[in-house]
């Protein structure tokens, strides 16, 4: 199978970081989030207070991370970046919170993936500023508690549901990231070609978005692609003929859809009648973890209409065989 153009892992090369917008005002979409955040950011900066702390939620891709270095210089403070399943012990946070200036913003990426011990110490962190650890083992063990600066904890996840209900509730400023519309996406995809020096007409950068599956770090790879297919088989220009012409040989159809998105519908509806078919068969049959079904494939095709998810399990749309190509069966779900 190709390598998936969706997948959590980050590029972090400079080209990758010149097309991160800097500030609120250069972030595209989002409307509600970017307005209800640049109050509280005006708020806690004319009190001159940390702010609270902010969770972001939603699909791979959607500018979390983004939105969390923005935070960190709208407020004008240092940012600080780790991920859940970095943080091994307790000691490790403990050094990362103790290394905190007051308001700075220490940023958790995957943070439903924190290990429990760990997550203990963030609860007395988050509330109170202060760290509770336990310093030595066996009878000469003795528990220190130590001040910490009030900073933000800014986390971000794709799974609501795993995280535990007492992190979920330490955080004053939860914010879901919705995926982008096509206007959107044109005006990112836009932006990036300016930024890069790629010349393309409207109906390129329109072309692009229209596949981009709703996802600003889809549309940047795609532009990126495309932009080759440009140069070596066109004059440079990425125009809709070009677009169109690079897309397909990338597998990715009229509406956005990879050949994983495709093999999970087609799975649904040939092997399993349209459904209602539990997850965990799903995985199986693709041989790909369930994990990254969930996170990475369904929240967009769910949104799309195309898959529902049931008591029962998921459950092809009308809508999806159409997309297939195959006749709607009777009784197919709405
Ligand atoms: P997440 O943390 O949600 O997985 P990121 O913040 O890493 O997503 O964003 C992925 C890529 O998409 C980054 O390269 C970023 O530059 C780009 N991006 C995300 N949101 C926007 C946006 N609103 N406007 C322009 N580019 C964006």
């Amino acid at each position: 199978t190709p390598p998936r153009l969706v997948s959590s892992e980050k590029r972090t090369d400079d080209e990758d970081r010149s097309l991160r917008p800097q500030v609120l005002g250069d972030f595209v979409g989002q409307a509600q989030a970017r307005a209800n955040l640049s109050v509280f950011i005006e708020a806690a900066r004319a009190r001159t207070e940390a702010l609270d702390h902010v969770l972001f939620v939603g699909p791979p891709g959607l500018g979390k991370t983004t939105l969390a270095q923005i935070v960190a210089r709208e407020l004008g403070v240092n940012f600080r970046a780790t991920s859940g399943p970095v943080i091994a012990k307790a000691g490790d946070l403990a050094a990362l919170l103790t290394n905190l200036e007051e308001r700075d913003v220490l940023f958790i990426d995957e943070i439903h993936r924190l290990n429990p011990a760990v997550e203990e110490i963030l609860y007395p962190a988050m509330e109170d500023f202060q760290l509770d650890l336990i310093i030595g083992e066996g009878p000469a063990a003795r528990s220190v508690r130590i001040d910490l600066a009030k900073f933000t904890l800014v986390g971000a996840t794709t799974r609501l549901g795993l995280l535990t209900t007492p992190l979920r509730d330490r955080f004053g400023i939860p914010v879901r990231l919705q995926f982008y519309t096509v206007d959107e996406l044109e005006h990112i995809v836009g932006r990036g070609a300016r930024i890069l020096g790629i010349g393309m007409t409207p109906d390129g950068a329109a072309e692009i978005a229209r596949r981009s599956r709703g996802t600003p770090r889809i549309a940047g790879r795609l532009l990126r692609r495309v932009r080759d297919f440009a140069v070596v088989e066109g004059d440079g220009t990425v125009t809709r003929a070009v677009a169109d012409r690079a897309l397909s040989r990338l597998e990715v159809d009229s509406i956005g859809l990879d050949s994983l998105d495709r093999r999970y519908l087609e799975t649904i509806a040939l092997s399993f009648g349209g459904g209602p078919v539990g997850i965990e068969t799903i995985a199986a049959a693709l041989s790909e973890p369930r994990d990254a079904i969930e996170e990475i494939v369904e929240p967009f095709l769910i949104q799309q209409g195309f898959v529902q998810r049931t008591p029962r399990g998921r459950v092809l749309t009308p809508h999806a065989f159409r997309h297939l190509g195959l006749a709607v069966p009777p009784g197919a779900g709405t």
